[in-house]
């Protein structure tokens, strides 16, 4: 990630140049752009937290609610030292759109707390997550805005949240929140749904650019929830992963790798991560782990953080096709520069909207209190998934634009029928 691109677009403005250029083609009025532009509602607290020192520690939190249009708003709640008002409004930003383009009746939001877990102890976690939950607990609610786990926090972390909820509302309303353990009425197949999600959308792409996944090489930057099952279920498929990284590295093998062994190896590490995975002799270390991103392949995965791919590397990157599996990864130079270099990229609203479309079916299993086996858990995300991709592609075609602007052309044009069909209040 270089300093000029931070310098040059924060991540909310990136999401408002994307919303810019589709608008655009879609001759939008001032009008229709007033409604669904900017967030709704944006919300800052500061929550004191006691350590197990008997230290009271006071940590930043936000949550945004972009847009409730199409329904409650949706979104996950990262956990990260990083994180700023900006990003969490960029996020829920793409929550919205990205709602709109799988069509779940949801409109966008997102939440952070600026925090390096790692430096927590599991209690302290638990007390950060609960006192988050609390003090904003009259946001949330099945109707008003169902969170969910984003970079750095998982089901355990949801289970404290909904305990807290219910603990607030004595009533249990699991559909409070998705991403939840199963014990607690998560669904079958979430925790792999993001990830199943983009490999839906490889494999169209596969189809439409013509490779075959049988014979492709795959390179996946992060290996949290999205790129470590990304990874495994396009092994499946019959891809070679030649090259996976964390935050404590980068690995690569030419031969291809063991998706499934990395994922054991990250179990038996202290940090939970691919630290010293170059030692099981399997793999080679990157010296800089952002090589990954220039690695000749045909399918490059982005699945860490924002701002990625900018304009300082992406001339070198050689990949035929990108699958967002991050939100943001690319910026808007570095979009220009693979557009006119002919990589075909799937963008985050699409690429990645299979948690969250698994988050639709766990909360009407929540509100029906009837459970659907994983087959048919995966088989509404395959035909949904499959629907939003050939919208994506056909707007792409239909209006002569890239695949990002063609998502939010989809995703606007159902947010804004929405807007003017339910008119403004007062
Ligand atoms: P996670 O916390 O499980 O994993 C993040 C991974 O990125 C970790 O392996 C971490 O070590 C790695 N990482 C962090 N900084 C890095 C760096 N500089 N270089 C290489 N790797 C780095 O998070 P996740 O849930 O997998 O989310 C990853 C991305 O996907 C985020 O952008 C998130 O918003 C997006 N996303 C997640 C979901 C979901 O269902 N979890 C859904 C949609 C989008």
């Amino acid at each position: 990630m270089t300093e000029k691109a931070i310098r040059e677009f924060t991540p909310f403005e990136m999401a408002t140049l994307q919303f810019d250029q589709a608008a655009r083609t879609l001759h939008l009025t001032e009008n229709q752009i007033a409604m669904i532009k900017e967030p709704r509602r944006v919300t800052e607290v500061n929550l004191p937290v006691r350590m197990d020192d008997g230290s009271i520690r006071v940590f930043k939190g936000y949550r945004v609610q972009h847009s409730i249009v199409r329904g409650p708003a949706k979104g996950g709640i990262r956990f990260h030292q990083n994180v700023t008002v900006d990003e969490v409004k960029a996020l829920a930003f793409w929550m919205t759109y990205k709602c709109a383009v799988v069509g779940v009746p949801f409109g966008g939001g997102k939440g952070g707390v600026v925090v390096d877990p790692r430096e927590l102890s599991t209690n302290e976690l638990e007390r950060l997550a609960r006192r988050y939950f609390a003090d904003l607990c009259d946001l949330f609610g099945p109707d008003k805005d169902v969170p969910a786990p984003d970079v750095n926090t998982n089901p355990q972390i949801m289970a404290w949240m909904l305990d807290t909820y219910s603990m607030h509302r004595k009533r249990f309303l699991p559909a409070v929140i998705t991403g939840k353990p199963l014990e607690i009425y998560g669904s079958e197949g979430r925790k792999k749904a993001t990830s199943r999600g983009l490999a839906i959308c490889v494999r169209e792409m596969a189809k439409h650019i013509g490779i075959d996944l049988s014979k492709a090489t795959v390179a996946i930057q992060g290996f949290g929830n999205v790129g470590s099952f990304a990874g495994e279920i396009l092994e499946k498929m019959g891809a070679r992963i030649v090259a996976i990284s964390d935050v404590d590295g980068g690995f690569y093998s030419k031969e291809g790798m063991s998706v499934k062994e990395a994922i054991e190896y990250t179990h038996k590490t202290l940090t939970k991560t691919l630290k010293g995975f170059e030692k099981t002799g399997k793999v080679k270390r990157y010296d800089d782990p952002m090589k990954l991103l220039e690695e000749d392949v045909d399918i490059l995965i982005p699945a860490a953080l924002e701002k990625q791919i900018t304009e300082e590397n992406a001339d070198r990157v050689k990949a035929k096709a990108i699958a967002e599996g991050a939100n943001g990864p690319t910026t808007p130079e570095a979009d220009a520069i693979l557009y006119n270099k002919g990589v075909h990229i799937i963008p985050d609203i699409l690429c990645n909207a299979g948690g969250v479309t698994v988050s639709y079916l766990e909360w009407v299993q929540n509100r029906m209190g009837y459970y659907w086996t994983e087959e048919r858990v995966n088989e509404d995300l395959e035909k949904v998934m499959v629907n939003a991709f050939n919208a994506v592609l056909a707007t792409a075609k239909e209006y002569k634009v890239k695949m990002r602007t063609a998502a939010f052309i989809v995703g606007i044009q159902r947010v804004t029928q929405a807007a003017e069909t339910r008119g403004l209040y007062a």
